[in-house]
């Protein structure tokens, strides 16, 4: 079985990003980039499944400029057999991605697509959807838990109030929640040997005629500054303090 992954690249979880000075956008200039954490769990559960003797071949894909290739080595390094760079020199957005991939998938049919559940920088969560009601097929999304059995995929979705089970016919497209699994630690030499490994690249106006944005960012704004707390000695002064400084009813 062939497994495809969407990684993409995004600012590192541990930046705290800034906005620019005219509002424009966020400042990423100079900024640490890495794997979305979401699509590292995704990579990890194909490589799983591959030694389980499930899946055979796994491709990890990202869509944006040249600079992306990062991503797809980090995806080859733990394990992934191949890449494939879908390179836009423009932002792709959800839709955008999800019509390119869906373009790669009826390339490379694979029995199983896997994304993150959502990327750390939009904070969409729309791609895989969006692919999953493109190609028409099942979608399994937050995953805390997938097993494959004969045609099938048995997913662990994450819900409000709690978890649901549902059975997938494949191909399906299924999305990674955090609690999926620990991703493998990346070693060195598995880093230098990946550094080594050939990244298909497709141009991606060869993939699709319609992935250019529909949406325009208008303006960003940090958010307003918090007050200083204060402590207060006893419930009833709290209560008073609620009442007279902030106005509220009790
Ligand atoms: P989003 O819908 O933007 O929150 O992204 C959800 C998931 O879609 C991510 O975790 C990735 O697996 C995939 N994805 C989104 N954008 C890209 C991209 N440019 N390249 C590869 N995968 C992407």
């Amino acid at each position: 079985m062939k497994i495809l992954v969407a990684v993409k690249r995004v600012v590192d979880y541990n930046v705290k990003v800034r906005v620019k000075a005219d509002g424009s956008d966020v400042d990423i200039q100079g900024v640490k980039m890495s794997i979305n954490p979401f699509d590292e769990n995704a990579i990890e559960e194909a490589i799983r499944l591959k030694e389980k003797g499930i899946a055979t071949e796994i491709i990890a894909v990202s869509i944006g400029s040249a600079a992306h290739q990062d991503v797809l080595r980090h995806a080859l390094a733990m394990g992934a057999d191949r890449a494939v760079l879908i390179e836009s020199e423009h932002e792709v957005h959800p839709l955008g991605v999800a019509k390119l991939l869906k373009a790669l998938v009826e390339k490379e049919q694979p029995q199983l697509i896997l994304l993150g559940k959502q990327a750390v920088d939009d904070d969409a969560g729309q791609t895989g959807q969006m692919l999953g009601a493109l190609l028409d097929y099942p979608q399994g999304t937050f995953a805390s838990a997938v097993e494959i059995n004969d045609h099938q995929a048995t997913v662990t979705r994450e819900v409000d109030g709690g978890t649901e089970t549902l059975t997938l016919q494949l191909p399906a497209v299924i999305t990674a929640d955090l609690r999926l699994n620990a991703p493998r630690f990346v070693k060195l030499p598995n880093l230098m040997m990946a550094k080594k490994k050939p990244i298909e690249t497709l141009a991606a106006a060869t993939l699709s005629d319609d992935f250019q944005p529909r949406l325009r960012l208008l303006n960003v704004a940090e958010p307003p500054a918090r007050k200083a707390g204060i402590k207060v000695n006893s419930v009833s002064e709290l209560l008073e303090k609620l009442r007279t400084e902030e106005g509220i009813t009790i």
